[in-house]
């Protein structure tokens, strides 16, 4: 939508998006839990992921402000939250989506819903076959999504598409996606959100390695755990990894060990469970002093007994990777088109003419608005360079 609307703005004549959904930018109008994320304020390529090359050159060229100012230009106030995130001020993903419609249909860009592109093949031109016909064109943008979220229309045909012009598909994993984890005494904490430090522990040769670590929320399921953190963690675990959860993420052990000692002291007559209270919220606490042995039905005294390994807990709490909840809970793709075959403007070295954007490329961001960032910069990047072809060839 973008790199349509902003060719047919530069005077591009004929553009046209074939879309396989009745209804343009499904995947959009459902994005930030129907809030619409679109960029963050920290845009850093660190928060991006490629194991083929960068987002840098793309976010430079069209980047959040660009974004910014023109999602206002097309009548949208946005603005960012606490922490960063930018929404649009109705906190209505979907009216992301109407500026867009709006404003392709005032450039004359022609939108043919209900297309499902079945082939792409190149003569002279491109030909484009779907399931109600053919059409020809002189440039292709393949902007076919991923296969996060199949549900949304994007099932990973953009893949197929840009192998058929022989382009490299790096592997490709869930990402941004809740985990499943095999301990069962979690289910207890279902709803329970708390802020955590987080390392991700995969025995390699023998030897525990740390894989990712972090800092942030993590809600905990029926079957495992996700939240902001967690959908960071996700790109990087795979089964049969260990995840430890720090609850205390602000504090020292030392002084947790020494607030809980004086505690127990004082209190000795109390139940075990109220040794951790105002310290973890409470079903937390009862699930550690359950993996250390302790009942809550016991006295504080008692508990205090293995007060070592209950702070060790506390900092360091077990969970392990579970089977993956797999491209249909995942909010994005990691891995696609290899970027050392697109150039700079994200157009193909393996076929003139052809451009790729968005989540079909080797290109995945962290969970706060960086994938639909991409998402538009290089529509705006691939649309610039169409346009500046365009007016040399005239
Ligand atoms: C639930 C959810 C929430 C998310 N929230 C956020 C968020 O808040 N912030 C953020 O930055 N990112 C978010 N994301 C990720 C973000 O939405 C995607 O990375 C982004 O939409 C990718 O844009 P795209 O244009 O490349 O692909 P898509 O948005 O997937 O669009 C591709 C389009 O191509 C169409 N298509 C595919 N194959 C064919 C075919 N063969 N023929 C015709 N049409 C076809 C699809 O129907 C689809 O409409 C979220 C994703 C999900 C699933």
């Amino acid at each position: 939508m973008m790199c349509a609307l902003r060719l047919a703005e530069s005077g591009v004549r004929g553009v046209a998006i074939l879309e396989k959904n009745e209804r343009l930018g499904r995947k959009l109008s459902a994005t930030g839990n129907g809030q619409g994320n679109v960029t963050n304020e920290d845009m850093a390529s660190r928060h991006y992921f490629s194991s083929t090359g960068s987002a840098e050159n793309v976010l430079k060229r069209f980047g959040k402000s660009d974004l910014l100012q023109y999602l206002s230009k097309l009548g949208g106030l946005f603005g960012a939250d606490e922490v960063g995130r930018v929404y649009p001020a109705s906190r209505q993903a979907s009216s992301v989506t109407d500026l867009f419609r709006f404003a392709l249909a005032r450039a004359g860009v022609r939108v043919l819903t209900g297309e499902t592109v079945l082939e792409v093949r190149k003569g002279a031109d491109f030909s484009v076959r779907t399931k109600n016909g053919e059409y020809g064109a002189k440039y292709l943008v393949l902007a076919c999504g991923g296969k996060a979220s199949p549900h949304f229309g994007s099932d990973g045909d953009g893949y197929r598409f840009a192998s058929s012009f022989g382009h490299t598909i790096t592997p490709l994993f869930p990402s941004l996606v809740r985990l499943r984890t095999e301990q069962t005494d979690i289910r207890a904490l279902k709803g329970i959100r708390s802020y955590c430090a987080a390392e991700l522990i995969r025995k390699e040769g023998g030897r525990d390695k740390t894989i990712a670590v972090g800092r942030g929320d993590v809600l905990f399921t029926d079957a495992g755990v996700s939240g902001d953190l967690i959908f960071r963690l996700s790109a990087f675990c795979a089964q049969g990894d260990k995840l430890y959860l720090n609850f205390l993420p602000d504090f020292s052990k030392e002084s947790v060990f020494s607030l809980l000692s004086e505690k127990a002291r004082y209190y000795a007559e109390l139940g075990a469970e109220d040794l951790l209270r105002g310290v973890v919220n409470s079903a937390i606490g009862r699930v550690v002093l359950k993996r250390c042995g302790i009942s809550s039905a016991v006295s504080i005294r008692k508990a205090a007994a293995v007060l070592p390994t209950i702070v060790k807990m506390l900092f360091a709490f077990e969970l392990t990777i579970g089977k993956s909840e797999g491209f249909e809970n995942a909010q994005v793709t990691k891995g696609g088109v290899s970027m050392r075959e697109l150039d700079d403007r994200l157009m193909s070295k393996k076929c003139d003419r052809l451009y790729i954007i968005g989540e079909t490329v080797d290109v995945d961001g962290e969970c706060g608005g960086y994938n639909l960032q991409w998402a538009f910069s290089s529509g705006a990047v691939a649309a610039e360079a169409i346009k500046e072809r365009e007016c040399n060839a005239v």
